[in-house]
């Protein structure tokens, strides 16, 4: 079975958890026995973002037992600088939290597979590549935001509004409260939504840059921990 490791935890002395994307179990959590102990067992195909052929065998209790990994692409570029780091690490959380357990999540496995070719790419990926992210891996996911109709009367955008996590996305003036938002930029989140996601790196970006990223949190229950890193690897090219 293909694979993305999307994240591990070390368990005891010898053994880590690895996390894994699939396109058909979704996200997996599997035992690799003795890959702290001995370096060359799975040697570096266990780091997040590597892209792998996996065997595992399903146990009595929750977790499966990893027994044999192989290495179809790891990252290279991705491992290079702190912004390609982070973006990689962010793309493996997003993905996998909005990933079903145990079921399929085909579209956002084959997203997170072209977010990791992305930034191997000589061009750096920016924000509106992060927010095409978002969009995508939320609509994959059965989770898109309300962007050009609102979310509560269901009547198309016609000017700035608001946008609200707990209503579903964009509202008009008259409909709700939220965070304001231009119809511009609804406009071009929802552009960046239905655009491939090779396509929008090197695109110009204004506006928030994180309201997507919150609806998400809101939807997931939980800050994503890369959320931090990325915003770290950002800071100061961005438009607050
Ligand atoms: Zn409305």
């Amino acid at each position: 079975m293909d694979a993305i490791v999307v994240g591990r935890n070390d368990l005891g002395e010898s053994d880590r958890i690895v996390r894994l994307l699939t396109a058909t179990d979704g996200r997996v959590s599997a035992v690799a026995r003795g890959a702290r102990r001995s370096k060359k067992r799975f040697a570096g195909a266990l780091d997040p973002g590597t892209r792998l052929t996996v065997t595992l065998r399903k146990g009595r209790g929750e977790l499966a037992t990893l027994t044999q990994a192989t290495v179809r692409k790891a990252p290279n570029r991705a491992r290079t600088d702190f912004y390609r780091i982070a973006a990689m690490l962010y793309g493996c959380e997003l993905a996998a939290s909005l990933a079903p357990e145990g079921g399929e999540a085909e579209r956002l496995y084959g997203l997170l597979d072209v977010w990791l070719d992305v930034l191997e790419d000589v061009q750096t990926v920016g924000t509106a590549s992060q927010v095409a992210l978002e969009a995508k891996a939320l609509t994959f996911a059965g989770l898109c935001p309300a962007l050009v109709h609102c979310a509560r009367c269901g009547e198309p955008m016609v000017a700035d509004g608001h946008f609200d996590d707990d209503a579903g996305g964009a509202l008009h003036p008259w409909c709700g409260v939220g965070k304001r938002v231009s119809l511009i930029w609804l406009q071009s989140v929802e552009t960046l939504r239905r655009t491939p996601l090779r396509d929008t790196v090197g695109q110009p970006w204004t506006g928030s840059a994180w309201l997507i990223a919150d609806f998400a949190r809101y939807h997931i229950g939980h800050p994503l921990k890369a959320r931090r890193l990325l915003m770290d690897a950002t800071s100061g090219d961005l438009t607050p």
